[in-house]
């Protein structure tokens, strides 16, 4: 743990735009207050108690909670799942997700129906190209069709941009959003895909609106063909599984080296921070090398190249003009821009801490709205969720570049393990499995970024995802922007709200552990009405009407 003396939040509280509630907020537990009288105390100062500016650290307040509090009997623990359930079945071994296969660069709007798509495509026309040249040789046509959520709103997403993008060899990362825009404005452009010796003509007539229903294997499906007139050459099914990850019939995972400290549930990956007397970070660090293969250094590179591009997206957002419309029917007004603006000129500090960390969430996922490259944390449409702290942290606290990259990887663990155990997908779960984790992965990342214990770090991103449980996901007109812009400013506030409350209450004494909740994300996933994932057939996108 580090010096305490080195926390930006001991420093200048006054100059901190992101507000000083220190006189709000309890210190210890006052005599004769319950916990939830306590609870309530803290959360008073809300999302803006979080950086309060007070002389002693959360850590030092936790440790003192803890070591003077009589230990409490353990939580009941939750009751067995069924072995046929989908939570169980995925649960199984280790979690070997790593970084760079989980925090993506690549064009908004949702990480699951364009970064998902373009890089099926791409897969697509890697395959095609292996083709022996006899059998290219016959091919005239390429053909995409999308099924499921892929087909109900992926006109608002840009779903067959990005898959015709992929298909003529353009990759996530390094492609650039104007020619996504491009495509937008001149739809009829036809390109020639060089397979081999044969060059073929495609266009955004090949990707093809296909069946909304149907029995697929998940709901965002899609297929790639290569034809010779109607003779398939090649066809290959694909799921977008959200999160960018994608999957394809028959799909095996890539075999890996064991993790250092294998862990499938957050309780184990804790246990191995307590029994090494060291943190959840340097527990996922030592995973992420013995996994992957790369040293430290290579991917303390990756993790400050994600951060930067956290911070990228940010600032971008907040330059557009205060009249920027976004693309789409709604014809939505940017407003990061002035949010911002005003909430500096807050007379409260705390007043204006809340309003500055709504205006960086919203700057990153207007940024996500008009299809400009983002970082998916765990998704695009709320991609404006760890950007937003991040940015927060990184850039008005000052906090250390190595305590972003530890937070980056507890907030990575946190994502891994609602992957793991539920799902990443709004189409599988609604917009708690996108928002909700997002907001879980930040408070585990501001938990972490304070030098807060391990069990203080689990519990916030916990109280962060249970306050999402059940948010069900109906962008209006298939597009995101509503409600997503707005739910990643709230998901930035909760995550510091449940930060806030981790690490003020008796850490020990909190009743819900992390798997408790992400077995009732998954199970809430599954009860939930198929109208709310990520369809627009209910909700706000039926209740909004655009003139
Ligand atoms: S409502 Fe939530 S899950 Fe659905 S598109 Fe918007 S941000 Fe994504």
């Amino acid at each position: 743990m580090s010096n305490n003396d080195e926390k930006p939040r001991d420093a200048s509280p006054e100059e901190d735009v992101l507000g000083d509630t220190s006189v709000l907020v309890s210190r210890e537990v006052p005599a004769g207050v319950d916990r939830r009288g306590f609870l309530i105390r803290s959360a008073v100062g809300g999302a803006a108690a979080v950086l309060t500016g007070c002389s002693v650290s959360d850590a030092d307040r936790t440790a003192k909670a803890v070591a003077t509090t009589p230990a409490q009997a353990p939580a009941a623990s939750a009751p067995p799942l069924s072995a046929d359930l989908n939570v169980v079945k995925k649960g199984q071994g280790p979690v070997l997700t790593t970084v760079d296969e989980f925090y993506k660069v690549g064009p908004g709007p949702s990480s699951s129906h364009t970064i998902g798509p373009m890089r099926i495509t791409y897969d697509f026309y890697q395959r095609a190209a292996k083709l022996p040249a006899d059998t290219l040789a016959k091919a005239t046509k390429l053909q995409v069709n999308l099924f499921g959520s892929l087909s109900a709103t992926g006109k608002g997403h840009g779903t067959e941009r990005a898959a015709l993008a992929g298909l003529i060899g353009k990759e996530p990362a390094t492609v650039d959003p104007l020619f996504l825009d491009s495509l937008r404005d001149k739809p009829d452009q036809v390109f020639p895909v060089k397979l081999g010796n044969k060059s073929i003509d495609v266009s955004l007539k090949d990707v093809i609106y296909d069946a909304t229903k149907g029995d697929f294997k998940h709901p965002n499906t899609m297929t790639v063909k290569l034809l010779a007139g109607n003779d398939v050459l090649l066809e290959q099914e694909y799921y977008s599984v959200g999160g960018g990850f994608i999957e394809w019939k028959g799909y095996e995972p890539p075999k890996k080296n064991a993790p250092k400290y294998p862990f499938r549930l957050m309780k184990e990956l804790r246990g191995h921070a307590d029994t090494n007397k060291t943190t959840i970070a340097k527990i996922m660090m030592a995973n992420e090398t013995s996994i992957s293969g790369k040293s430290e250094a290579e991917v303390n590179a990756f993790l400050d190249k994600i951060a930067n591009a956290m911070i990228a997206t940010v600032k971008s957002g907040l330059s557009m003009s205060e009249d920027d419309v976004l693309p789409g029917p709604i014809k939505l007004h940017s407003k990061a821009a002035t949010v911002y603006k005003r909430a500096m000129d807050d007379k409260f500090q705390s007043d204006r801490g809340i309003g500055v960390l709504s205006a960086f969430a919203l700057a990153a996922s207007e940024e996500n709205g008009r299809g400009h490259l983002v970082i998916t944390a765990p998704t695009g449409g709320s991609a404006g969720v760890m950007p937003a702290l991040v940015y927060a942290l990184s850039e008005v606290r000052k906090v250390p570049r190595e305590k972003i990259r530890e937070g980056l990887l507890a907030a990575a663990g946190v994502g891994y393990l609602c992957k793991h155990h539920a799902t990443l997908s709004a189409a599988e779960g609604g917009c708690q499995a996108e928002i909700g984790v997002a907001s879980s992965m930040a408070a585990a990342l501001t938990a972490t970024a304070y030098d807060a214990p391990s069990q203080v770090v689990e519990n916030a991103a916990e109280s962060a995802l249970e306050h999402h449980l059940g948010m069900t996901c109906d962008p209006v007109a298939g597009y995101v922007q509503v409600p997503c812009i707005e739910r990643c400013a709230f998901g930035a506030v909760k995550a510091w709200t449940a930060y806030a409350i981790a690490s003020n209450e008796i850490a020990s004494r909190h009743r819900v552990d992390f798997y408790a909740t992400v077995a009732a994300l998954a199970e809430t996933a599954k009860d939930m009405n198929s109208k709310y994932k990520e369809t627009s057939e209910a909700g706000l996108a039926q209740s909004v009407t655009l003139c």
